[in-house]
Order: C-alpha cells, then sequence, then structure tokens
C-alpha cells in the first residue's frame, strides 16, 4: 500500500498537482454505484466525480488551476470551437498495480505530442508541468475510480478548445483545458479478437501539411464517414491511404498500424507529417528492436501488404494505440480485394508484444526503460 512517505517522497520530486485548488463534488457517485460501474466499465461512458481545468488568455496566461465537480461545460454559442473546431487531445491511462499504487506510461510524451499539437491548431501551448499536474491532482482526488484487475484502467482524457465567443476567423484569444477521466476494460471487448480493416479508396485522413501529425478531433470527425463506410463493407475498422498517390498505408482512424514479415523484419509507416506519431508505436519499435527485431520506419504500400499476405511472406499485421494496446488485424479488405493474413488469428509476435507492454503498464515486469511515473 502506498504510505503517506511515499506520497511526500513524490511531492518532494516536484509536484506540480499542489497548484490545483481543490473543489470537491458536493454530490460524488455513492461508493456502491461506484464499484457496479467500475467492476465492469464499458469503454468511455462512465466519468469520474471531478474534472481538472484550467483557464487561459491571452492577457493573463494560464491561470485557476483547479480540480472541480465533473459536470457539464457553460459554452457561448459564438465560442470559436464550435464554429472552426479549434480543439485538440490527448488519451493516456492510469494503471492500478497489484500493492495498490496508480501510474501513468509515458506521460512525458503525451505532454510533448499536446504542445505540438497545440502550435498546428493555433491554440496556446501547455507546459508539462501543468499538463503532469492537472493529471495527477485528478487521479489523487478520485483515486477510487481506478479500477484493479485484468485489463482495466482509469483512462484520462486531456482536451482543449478555443472558447473565445468571436465569429471572425483569426487564432482565439481564449482557451480551456480540460482532464476528464473514465474507468474502462478492455476497448474491444473481453478477449483480444482480430479486426477486420477496410482500406479507403475514396476518403483520405489528412494531405500533406495538413493537420495528420496533430491530436485533434477535426481529424477524427473527416475519418467518422469512412468508418461507416467501413462497417457497411462489413468491416471494423478503417484504413486511411496518403492522400498524394492513393498508394501508401498510412494508419487507422486512431490507430497506428505495423506489419511483422515471415523473416521476423518488422515495418510500420515512417512519420511523413500526416501520421499520428503514437506513444503505443513507438514503444514497440523499442520493444521489438530490443528482442532482436529489425523495424523499418518507411513508406509500406498497399500493393505491397497486399502481395505480402497472399503470398504468406507477410505473416502479421496489428494496430496500436493507447485506447487498444495492440489489435490484431485478421483480415484486409478494400473496393476489389478481401484478404486473410494468415490463418485470421493474433499471430506470435503480436501475442507476444502485447504481453511485453501490458505487463510493463501494470507492473509485472521490469520497467527497463524508465517509462513508468506514479501518480498514487
Ligand atoms: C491517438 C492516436 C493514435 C495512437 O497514439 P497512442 O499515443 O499510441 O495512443 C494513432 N493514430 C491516431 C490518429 C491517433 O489519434
Amino acid at each position: 500500500m502506498t504510505t503517506t512517505s511515499d506520497l511526500d517522497a513524490l511531492g518532494a520530486r516536484g509536484d506540480s498537482s499542489t497548484a490545483f485548488e481543490l473543489r470537491l463534488s458536493d454530490t460524488p457517485v455513492p461508493t456502491a454505484e461506484r464499484e457496479a460501474e467500475i467492476a465492469a466499465p464499458k469503454f468511455g461512458t462512465v466519468f469520474t466525480d471531478h474534472m481538472a481545468r484550467i483557464s487561459w488568455s491571452a492577457s493573463t496566461g494560464w491561470h485557476d488551476r483547479r480540480v472541480v465537480k465533473y459536470g457539464p461545460l457553460l459554452l457561448d454559442p459564438a465560442s470559436a470551437v464550435l464554429h472552426y473546431g479549434q480543439e485538440i487531445f490527448e488519451g493516456l491511462k492510469a494503471y492500478r498495480h497489484a500493492d495498490g499504487s496508480i501510474w501513468t506510461f509515458r506521460p512525458q510524451a503525451n505532454a510533448a505530442r499536446f504542445a505540438a499539437s497545440a502550435r498546428r491548431l493555433a491554440l496556446p501551448e501547455l507546459s508539462e508541468e501543468d499538463f503532469l499536474g492537472a493529471i495527477t491532482a485528478l487521479v489523487r482526488t478520485d483515486v477510487a475510480w481506478v479500477p484493479s484487475g485484468g485489463e482495466t484502467s482509469l483512462y484520462l482524457r486531456p482536451f482543449m478548445y478555443a472558447s473565445e465567443k468571436y465569429l471572425g476567423v483569426r487564432t482565439t484569444l481564449e482557451a480551456e483545458f480540460l482532464v476528464i477521466a473514465s474507468p474502462v476494460g478492455s476497448y474491444f471487448g473481453a478477449v483480444v479478437a482480430p479486426v477486420s480493416i477496410w482500406v479507403s479508396q475514396h476518403y483520405h485522413r489528412v494531405g500533406a501539411g495538413g493537420t495528420g501529425a496533430a491530436k485533434c478531433g477535426g481529424n477524427y470527425a473527416a475519418s467518422l464517414l469512412p468508418q461507416q463506410e467501413a462497417h457497411e463493407r462489413g468491416c471494423e475498422q478503417v484504413c486511411f491511404l496518403d492522400a498524394a498517390t492513393n498508394t501508401q498505408i498510412e494508419e487507422l482512424g486512431g490507430m497506428n498500424v505495423v506489419v511483422v514479415h515471415a523473416d521476423g523484419r518488422v515495418s510500420t509507416p515512417a512519420l511523413t507529417g500526416s501520421i499520428l506519431e503514437g506513444v503505443t508505436r513507438s514503444s514497440i519499435i523499442a520493444l521489438l528492436t530490443d528482442a532482436g527485431h529489425e523495424v523499418d520506419e518507411r513508406t509500406i504500400l498497399l500493393t505491397e501488404l497486399q502481395d505480402g499476405i497472399a503470398d504468406g511472406s507477410i505473416a502479421e499485421v496489428f494496430a496500436c494505440g493507447t485506447a487498444a494496446v495492440i489489435t490484431p488485424i485478421g483480415r484486409l479488405a478494400g473496393e476489389d480485394f478481401n484478404l486473410t493474413v494468415a490463418d485470421g488469428a493474433a499471430g506470435a509476435v503480436t501475442t507476444r508484444i502485447r504481453g511485453e507492454l501490458t505487463d510493463i503498464q501494470y507492473g509485472r515486469a521490469t520497467d527497463r526503460h524508465a517509462w513508468l511515473r506514479r501518480l498514487v
């Protein structure tokens, strides 16, 4: 169990969460109800009692760091975000270890990506200190909401939007940053079943010079119609090709793609500026490299994928991201093809690397890359 001195030690390491004023909810969810909700959480449907919040204005900068009761926002109908989509977000998890301590995984990488996304969307940058402080303050306040057992966690969703009441088109003079938290189980359900992928040959997520490398709501808005098309074609997820040539694999709507060749080499699309740099992607590259796999970040043509799956030189394909961790891709389909990857089941490398990553996240394996950061 966590002792007071452990927490003091955490605090002594420069704890920016103490900058947050706690305004506790007067109507927290009753204990029995909360325990029922975190026992079998469905992804992103239940939220904790509080949210962390920081406001920004061009004249005063970031101010009013607080943890407040979770609830609806007051938004002027003329708020810029509602008209021009100036919004960014992040996604990371807090994991409860067997000894009761609670940890996040590489949150500095999320903080850096959030700052980069803010730059691209012309929003104010938030410091790593405030990003980590907000997460820490919220998780400590709602610590009872962090589930335990199985592949459960507290999903953390930091986001920022342009709140200025102004219909002219220019960058905002006011913004809000919030973190909300949701207890979650496994993203796609109880078992890690392979998913089927529809390769969209008509729609693209982003183009060169666009916002593909930023984690912004607009990219997701653009992916929803193709995602619906994937469903209509009997597939669970959509995979996008590059907008310039319509030949190169980019990524899914919210996950990166990794290809495992039969000879053990691994390839993943290079970061061309139109792909989101996943924290899971980069962690997997490190773990695969540690395990002796040669990992290339390069152009992967759809035709290479089709030919390799057909002739067996591609043994496994998987998707990766924080929410679903690693999800095997069992089938790849498009306008004129429908291919089963190997026997359609999760491959050996996919399964092993998923186990290695989750063992680190849940404290069951040595954190040799120092990826974990203790919150409680
Ligand atoms: C968030 C996201 C990912 C995965 O990133 P992680 O840091 O691994 O969660 C991949 N692609 C897109 C488009 C994303 O928004």
